[in-house]
């Protein structure tokens, strides 16, 4: 096919995604024939269907290589720029979004999505590699992911962004001043990234699609200010009323303190998406009452956390009672538990993950307890994977892996290989952090050719079961439950 052709495909899409009019459609095509270097046009043949647009993008990114217009230093930043000039402005977004919004939210976000894929701004073929499987835990299925999404660097690309200026603009990765950026150093290439403004409570915030998803339909909810997390009245109440707005997603947040909290905690950004995660699927292992709140129905969720389900068909109600939660979790301490809510060094340890979504009708929050606190014994977190887990998992237990999804490291991919080599006696290189799990594996279960990879995968669930374990403050046992009931109380005192 001509480069020609291929520039023309390219505009078609923009005519068909609405990017431009077919008014627009030279001076487009002009546009992109300058950026590719060419300074002639071929008249081609009008396209009778629009093709993918992942598929014209990567003829033209071939064109560009071979004619070097980037190389590994600038593809991305490259790549997103081309990828700009089939995404609508701003302005045309928000409107298209908007006024299918009339119709209904789903229309609304469907189109939204849809265009953020198109345009590659979420990267579908990037998030296909993942490695995922389930496994059947106590607590239901849970989900576990590899995480292979993200490219690796080209080592050239990164020795390019140190030695580039680091500036303060954009202040951070989450900051709303992204839209439209072209990129620089370590800055990612936001160039075809646009974001939908919405308002919560009287604050504006951007509502934009995770570049690479970890659920289906993965999205970020951005103040509009850099500033950092903060789990407060305000908080639940955002989430509250994100549900008004967007009724068939879940929403949730990170805890706003280091090592239970998620890896960005300097701006304030919630996470959304589609309904469906395994802890949501989880039912109550005990019914209890909050006697402050009688338009509140309340249980603990049978979940290896520590989960306060509370629903309410009042969201004032549902973010009172959440709010009152929060506060009195801050100051409640059970050393026979090792949980203390604040240090002699005056630090204080205690938050929540809160996950909202609509139930039958009802708003339903998930306030999950959570407490940073360390010891001799447990120096990266008393309730954070213990050692023994952490070949598998030692990052932060954040908001998706407490709903049930594991986000797990792309070292796995090679190392968990390995392992199974390693249960199957064969040569190997198995890696020393994973040989008392895999000894232990040996000495308790037979291993062969045909049954290896799935027992090594249920093997990986079972970690991540007892990590999650690990993080829970009240444990899934008789002192546990005992404990847990004995801060009902005292909520209700
Ligand atoms: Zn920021």
């Amino acid at each position: 096919m001509s480069i020609y052709q291929t520039i023309q495909d390219f505009v078609n899409i923009a005519i068909d995604n609405g990017t431009v009019e077919i008014t627009d459609e030279i001076y487009l095509r002009n546009k992109v024939l300058q950026f590719l270097g060419i300074h002639d046009w071929k008249k081609v043949q009008k396209a009778k269907r629009i093709r993918k647009s992942l598929k014209v993008m990567d003829e033209l990114l071939a064109y560009a290589e071979q004619n070097l217009l980037f190389d590994v230093t600038n593809a991305e930043f490259f790549e997103s720029e081309l990828m700009n000039f089939i995404t609508p402005i701003p302005s045309k977004v928000n409107k298209a979004f908007w006024n299918l919004y009339r119709r209904g939210p789903e229309e609304a976000t469907n189109y939204f999505y849809h265009l953020a894929k198109q345009v590659n701004q979420v990267k579908t073929r990037d998030i296909a590699k993942n490695i995922e499987f389930v496994y059947a835990s106590k607590y239901g299925d849970l989900q576990i992911t590899i995480n292979l999404s993200k490219p690796e660097k080209d080592p050239k690309a990164i020795a390019a962004a140190k030695l580039v200026t680091q500036t303060s603009y954009p202040a951070c990765q989450l900051c709303i001043e992204n839209e439209g950026f072209y990129g620089v150093g370590s800055k990612p290439a936001r160039s075809n990234h646009r974001i939908v403004n919405i308002e919560l409570n009287g604050e504006f915030w951007g509502f934009q699609y995770s570049p690479y998803a970890y659920f289906d339909e993965h999205a970020i909810v951005l103040n509009h200010e850099h500033h950092p997390m903060v789990i407060d009245h305000q908080a639940f109440s955002n989430l509250l009323s994100f549900l008004d707005l967007f009724p068939q997603y879940m929403i949730g947040s990170n805890a706003d303190l280091p090592i239970v909290g998620g890896s960005i905690l300097t701006h304030d950004h919630y996470q959304a998406g589609k309904n469906g995660f395994p802890m949501a699927k989880a039912n109550f292992r005990e019914l209890v009452q909050l006697t402050k709140f009688p338009n509140v129905s309340a249980g603990i969720v049978n979940w290896p956390m520590s989960v306060l389900r509370l629903r309410s068909h009042s969201k004032i109600d549902l973010t009172e009672a959440s709010d009152y939660i929060l506060k009195l979790w801050k100051e409640y301490s059970d050393t026979s538990l090792n949980i203390v809510a604040k240090t002699s060094d005056g630090v204080l340890h205690h938050t929540i993950t809160p996950i909202a979504r609509m139930h039958d009708g009802q708003y339903e929050i998930d306030l999950v307890l959570r407490d940073n606190n360390v010891n001799e014994q447990f120096p990266d977190g008393i309730f954070h994977p213990h050692e023994e887990f952490q070949h598998i998992k030692k990052e932060n237990i954040g908001l998706i892996e407490v709903m049930g999804l594991a986000i797990l490291p792309a070292r796995l991919k090679t190392e968990l290989v390995e392992v199974e080599k390693y249960l199957l006696n064969e040569d190997n290189l198995i890696d020393d952090i994973h040989k008392p799990w895999a000894d232990k594996l040996k000495a308790t279960k037979k291993f062969t050719i045909e049954d290896v990879h799935t027992k090594v995968e249920e093997a990986v669930g079972e970690v991540f079961t007892n990590v999650l374990q690990d993080a829970g403050v009240f444990k899934d046992d008789e002192m546990g439950r005992i404990g847990f009931l004995k801060f009902i109380d005292f909520l209700n005192r």
